[in-house]
């Protein structure tokens, strides 16, 4: 089985995960037409996972949790005809999407939720958290050398790594 390429983050216990393959797993999900709160879901969905992430034992439950919301969230956005988040990113320059670290860092002590970024970006890196602010869900949809987001945000809650490191990838 060829590794996935979608990643994605998600809040698990409070805390964002990066994990390779989500998109995959909820897509066949839902072609055989599972429904959130379906008997053993989320440990389903974390068997699958784990094929491709490491997934502590002891944090099992909580992953379940927060996969069973992520996939509610998953259906409710396809059902409404938005194309979500991507799958698989791409070449830019040459280079796969996964190797260039460009994308926002999110200052969760400065950004006051005002939804400035999000109303500016349909990429679905951004999006909005829990608590009212704004977190980076899916770094690799950030289009490499955008930064139109870091310019809106008044208290500058948003940062880049230094344009300068996109020279190293050179047109191959
Ligand atoms: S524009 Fe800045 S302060 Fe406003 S929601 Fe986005 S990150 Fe937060
Ligand atoms: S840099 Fe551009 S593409 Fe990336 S999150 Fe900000 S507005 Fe969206």
């Amino acid at each position: 089985m060829p590794f996935p390429s979608s990643y994605r983050q998600i809040i698990v216990d409070g805390s964002p995960v990066g994990l390779h393959g989500l998109g995959e797993v909820f897509a066949a999900l839902r072609a055989a037409g599972c429904k959130p709160g379906d008997a053993g879901l989320g440990a389903k969905i974390v068997a699958d996972i784990s094929r491709n992430n490491y997934i502590p034992v002891s944090a099992r439950d909580l992953y379940a949790a927060a996969f069973e919301r992520e996939y509610a969230a998953y259906l409710t956005q396809s059902e409404s005809g938005d194309p979500g988040r991507k799958h698989g990113y791409g070449l830019w320059r040459g280079y796969p999407r996964e190797a260039i670290p460009w994308f926002p860092t999110v200052a969760a002590d400065l950004c006051n939720g005002c939804g400035v970024c999000l109303k500016l970006c349909s990429t679905h890196c951004l999006m909005p958290a829990e608590e009212g602010k704004v977190w980076v869900a899916e770094p690799l949809a950030c289009v490499i050398g955008c930064s139109s987001c870091a310019n809106v945000c008044k208290p500058k809650a948003i940062t880049f790594p230094p344009r300068s490191m996109l020279e190293q990838y050179k047109q191959k």
